[in-house]
């Protein structure tokens, strides 16, 4: 992806499906721009404690020292006026919100690069991913590999019973799958989880 650098900041994206290298790619982002001594601010949401609380990590063990946080309006008042890069993983977990922080952050003259799933389990746009992908100048989509044919996978597979959108875990609960080996949930587990969630 070639990005032309302006005056005024910008927003990329870099979506896909689980173990497609998101943060991997969002490492390499953030390790060039602090070789290019930019200020830079990282932040993940705060219940990813996938393998450290404070760090983007990825499934290959590269990892940055971040800020965890569950409301992604804090990113306003944490974020210094000097930041010149700020980085936020794992964005599907965030509100809506989160399309007008980065729009502030952007029109500040800051570059924002968002990680995030763009699928859930069920196959469909996760949280605040398609809204966000709309205000970003920048998208770059992501694909793993499919753990039954080894094509390009675009779905992450939930190979658990659970209900929950949100689970927080890594192999042994997902798998990357491509069109032709992707299950989604039956309607029965879908009925079951909008159950749940109505009973709170
Ligand atoms: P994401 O943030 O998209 O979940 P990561 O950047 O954390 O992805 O991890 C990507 C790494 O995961 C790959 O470089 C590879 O080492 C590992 N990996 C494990 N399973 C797969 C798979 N099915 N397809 C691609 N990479 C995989």
């Amino acid at each position: 992806m070639q990005i032309i650098h302006g005056k005024s900041g910008w927003i990329e994206i870099i979506c896909g499906p689980m173990f497609s290298g998101k943060s991997e790619e969002l490492i390499k982002r953030l390790r060039r721009a602090q070789i290019a001594k930019r200020r830079v601010q990282i932040f993940k949401h705060g219940f990813d404690a996938r393998y450290d609380a404070t760090s983007i990590v990825s499934h290959s063990q590269m990892s940055l020292p971040g800020v965890a946080i569950s409301d992604i309006n804090e990113v306003l008042d944490l974020v210094d006026d000097r930041t010149e890069l700020v980085a936020i993983d794992e964005a599907q977990f965030f509100s809506e919100d989160i399309v007008s922080v980065t729009n502030k952050l952007a029109n500040q003259g800051k570059r924002v690069i968002v990680a995030g799933l763009d699928l859930d389990y069920q196959g469909n746009p996760f949280g605040p991913m398609p809204k966000l992908m709309c205000a970003a100048e920048y998208v770059s989509k992501q694909l793993a590999i499919c753990m039954s044919c080894g094509d390009p996978a675009n779905f992450t597979q939930r190979l658990t019973a659970a209900t929950e959108q949100v689970i927080v875990g890594a192999a042994e609960i997902y798998e990357a799958r491509c069109r032709q080996h992707f299950e989604p949930p039956t309607e029965e587990i879908i009925k079951k989880e909008n159950k749940e969630q109505a009973n709170g």
